[in-house]
């Protein structure tokens, strides 16, 4: 479960996030809207810890992740503490980032070996293995440039798995995308959310958002402005603010 309370961060003297509040129980579907430079983004990457927060408490499954306060100090995280938690997050972006000069099973291999100490045979058994999941066994051996953007985007998900993350965070997964391939990619979203596969999820897919998240998140301005029940949000939304950026996207 990833639990976020009054979580603040700021970039100098401008702050992004103004205290956030969001609890993402585990097996559950997550997703956030909001403008742009609301700090969605800013939000998923203090989870997954490539930025450290001002002040606040998140939580990944109970562990701290980067700063806590705790008798009013700021308690700091060992680097080797942020990388191992690190590990246990997995993080889809909207540019799929894969490596380019090695193959769709090296991409999915090389954290796994790398990072968690896995052996080579495990690793590939492991990667062709969710290489099936995503429906992409047959590209094993392929280089990413031979791959269309849905498929790019699929065997990213894929790698995000093989380090077998208790959360997987997606921002924005199917936004650089052409419009025949989103489809594919929301439905491998769509099989992992009904596996049990705790998600939080950037996205401007109202559909996948009623359909599949248990929660549906509007920031706005650095802070959560409306959650709820999707469905009930999106036919419902309490906030003028949430009202009229649902209008704009739906
Ligand atoms: P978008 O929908 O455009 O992706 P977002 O909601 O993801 O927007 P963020 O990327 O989180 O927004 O950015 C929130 C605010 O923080 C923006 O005003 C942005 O300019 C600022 N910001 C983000 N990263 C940095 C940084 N590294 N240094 C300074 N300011 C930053
Ligand atoms: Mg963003």
């Amino acid at each position: 479960m990833i639990h976020a309370s009054d979580v603040r961060k700021s970039y100098g003297s401008y702050e992004v996030l103004k205290g956030v509040n969001v609890s993402v129980p585990n097996g559950s579907v997550a997703c956030i809207i909001g403008p742009s430079g609301s700090g969605k983004s800013t939000f998923l990457r203090c989870i997954n810890h490539l930025e450290d927060i001002n002040s606040g408490l998140l939580l990944v499954d109970g562990d701290f992740v980067g700063y806590r306060l705790k008798d009013d100090r700021l308690h700091e995280l060992r680097a080797s503490q942020i990388c191992a938690r690190r590990a246990e997050i997995g993080m889809v972006f909207q540019h799929f980032n894969l490596f380019p000069h090695m193959t769709v099973l090296e991409n999915l291999m090389e954290a796994p070996v790398r990072v968690r100490g896995e052996k080579r045979a495990e690793a590939r058994q492991h990667a062709l293995e969710l290489l099936r999941r995503v429906g992409l066994a047959e590209k094993a051996s392929a280089y990413p440039r031979q791959l269309s953007g849905g498929q790019q985007q699929r065997v990213a998900i894929a790698r995000a798995l093989a380090m077998r993350p208790k959360v997987l965070l997606f921002d924005e997964p199917t936004s650089a995308l052409d419009p025949e391939l989103v489809g594919e990619v929301l439905s491998v979203m769509k099989d992992l959310a009904r596996d049990g596969m705790t998600m939080v999820v950037v996205t401007h897919e109202i559909g996948f958002a009623r359909e599949v998240a248990d929660q549906l998140i509007f920031m706005d301005g650095g802070t959560v402005m409306e959650q709820g029940d999707p469905r009930e949000m999106i036919a419902n939304p309490k906030s003028p603010r949430t009202r009229e950026f649902l209008a704009k996207v739906l």
